[in-house]
Parts: structure tokens; sequence; C-alpha cells
């Protein structure tokens, strides 16, 4: 028998929950009978209902399991506890909200099967993204792509399949900032691709903000790419550069050349100039470093990732 572990992340999801799981029955009892199931709730930290809910399939079901945490750490860290305490020779990871077809879930096994260490979820397209969220990932894919260490597929969603040897190395991570897509996809392994229609969410709202993930972007910016850090220390040697031969030519051109041009200025407006120029460089230089050192402390002071309430295993 071969167990498969359906990890599911749910924050205010309470009229998902039961909706999810009699999907996944449907779909459980189409699969060949050499594997054996289990579902995985992580409830983070929802205000709603959802441990209710969790509980009393877990209460009724043995195959239903839950990790209750003391607050909301947000998904990508639910998604950690859960793959730090799965049970299944692999995994999939689906949505609580329906919006990740689970009827796919017999084929992420095929491939799985086929070889693939990693099968993960492609989406064609999400008709309930708003434009704001559209543009936003285009440009974050195109930036990402651009200065990352890893390639990351544009549209990868984290509906994906992980064998065990994938999860073990996963749990091998330590960082308290992450984002689960990119890290698997930095631990590399066989993978395969299923594209699928996502669809639209029945119960509840999207609880990603356009702002939330601007912040999740901006983090995988500076935990996987150091660009931004040369970035400053490139744009302060440029920006020194021109000004310098800039104030020089001013200063031949007024006393030694009497060029035109350069007597056009007066000194404490060549002074201002200079100066105005220069803090605008160290603050940008300083704002950066800010982040990088807010990432630093964050993994130094070496805090738990999550705390759990309370668990079902
Ligand atoms: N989620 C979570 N913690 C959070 C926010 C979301 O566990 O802080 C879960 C949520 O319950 C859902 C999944 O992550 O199962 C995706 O969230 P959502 O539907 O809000 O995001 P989107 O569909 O925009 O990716
Ligand atoms: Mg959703």
């Amino acid at each position: 028998m071969k167990k498969i572990s359906i990890i599911i992340p749910a924050y205010n999801e309470e009229k998902n929950v039961d909706l999810i799981y009699v999907e996944l029955q449907k779909v459980f009892a189409t699969c060949p009978k050499e594997y054996e199931f289990e579902i995985l709730f992580v409830n983070d930290g929802s205000s709603d209902n959802t441990l209710g809910e969790i509980e009393r399939l877990a209460g009724k079901h043995p195959e239903v399991k839950y990790i209750d945490f003391s607050r909301n750490f947000g998904k990508e860290v639910a998604t950690t506890a859960a793959l730090n305490n799965c049970q299944g020779d692999a995994c999939i990871m689906v949505d609580a909200d329906l919006q990740h077809p689970v009827e796919l879930i017999p084929e992420f096994i095929a491939k799985w099967e086929n070889g693939a260490d990693v099968v993960v979820g492609v989406r064609n397209k999400n008709k309930s993204v708003g434009v704001f969220k559209k543009i936003g990932s285009v440009i974050f894919y195109k930036i990402i792509n651009r200065i990352a260490e890893v390639k990351i597929v544009p549209n990868a969603t984290d509906f994906r399949l992980l064998d065990r040897a994938v999860i073990d190395e996963f749990n091998r991570f330590t960082e308290t900032n992450r984002m689960t897509r990119a890290l698997i996809d930095w631990l590399g392994f066989k993978r395969d691709y299923i594209n699928f229609e996502a669809n639209e969410r029945i119960h509840g709202e999207a609880s990603y903000s356009f702002w939330k993930l601007f912040k999740l972007a901006l983090n995988s910016f500076v935990s996987l790419s150091l660009l931004p850090l040369k970035l400053a220390g490139n744009l302060g040697i440029a920006i020194t550069l021109v000004s310098g031969i800039a104030g020089f030519y001013i200063l031949l051109g007024k006393y030694f050349f009497h060029t035109h041009f350069a007597s056009t200025f007066s000194d404490s407006e060549n002074l201002a100039i200079l100066i105005v120029f220069l803090v605008g460089i160290i603050l940008t230089s300083i704002g950066l470093m800010a982040l990088y050192i807010a990432n630093i402390h964050g993994e130094v002071i070496n805090r738990p990732i999550y705390v759990v309430r309370k668990k079902k295993i």
C-alpha cells in the first residue's frame, strides 16, 4: 500500500472544509485500491469555525488529521508545518477553497508513478483575479527570473505533488522567511507539469490581498537574490563618478576657463545639487541595507517557524 498525504492549509475556510472533504472522497473512490490517503489540514489561526469543522471531520474519519496553529502564520508556513508532519510516500498540496481541481489528483499520481519527483500544477488562467494582481504577477515573474538563482515557471502554483525524498529535503530548510514554491524549485529533482484551469472560489474570500502578495514578492527578491544589494553599490559608484566629473568640469570652467555654462550656477546651487544627490544615494542604499538586515535579523534570532496549539497526526 502506498500512502498519499493531501495537505490543506486553511485560513477562515469554515464553509469549504466539508466541501473539500466530500470532493476528495469522490476522487479517492476513482483511484486504484493500492493507494491509501490521509488528509492533513493545517488551521492557520482562523477566526471563524474552521477548527470546529476540521475537528468534527477528524472525529468521524481516522484518515483526517490536523495541526492547529496558535495564530495566523501565513500559508507558506502552514504548508511547511504540513510537510514536516505528513506521513505519505508522496504528498499533494491543495488549497482549501476548491480553486485547485482535485479531480486531477489521479493525474498527479500517474506522473509520480512515471518517475517524476515533483509534479507542478500550472494554472492556465484565473478568472477571479483582478487586473492589479495579474499585472503584479507578470512583473514579479519577469524580475525574479532575471535576478534569482533559480528559474521559476510563471503560473506554477502550489498545487503540486512531492515525493517523500523531496519532502525530507524540504524539511531541512530552516529559514523563517519562506516561499514554499521557490524553495521546492531550488531543490531541483525530476519535475513534470500538469496544466489546469483554476475554479472560482465558492465560499469566503481570497485572503491574499495585493499588498500581502507585494510583501511576499519583495521578500522573495531579498531572500533569493543579492542583486538589489549590489545595485546600491553600483549605483553609488556610478553616481559618485558622474557627480565627480561634473563637479570637476564646473570647477575647471569657473576658475580656469571661464565658460558661460559653468558660471550660470552659483556656488551654493552647485553645493545644493551635490548634497541632495548624495543624500539620495545614501538613503537608497540605507533602505536596501535595511531590507537585508531585517532578513538577516529574522533568520539569526532563529525563532521557531510556527507554534502548534494542538494536533492529531
Ligand atoms: N491560507 C492560509 N493562511 C493565510 C492565507 C491563506 O493558510 O494566511 C490558505 C487559504 O485558506 C487557502 C490557500 O491558503 O487554502 C490559498 O489562499 P487564498 O485563496 O486566499 O489565495 P489565492 O487563491 O489568492 O492564492
Ligand atoms: Mg484561493
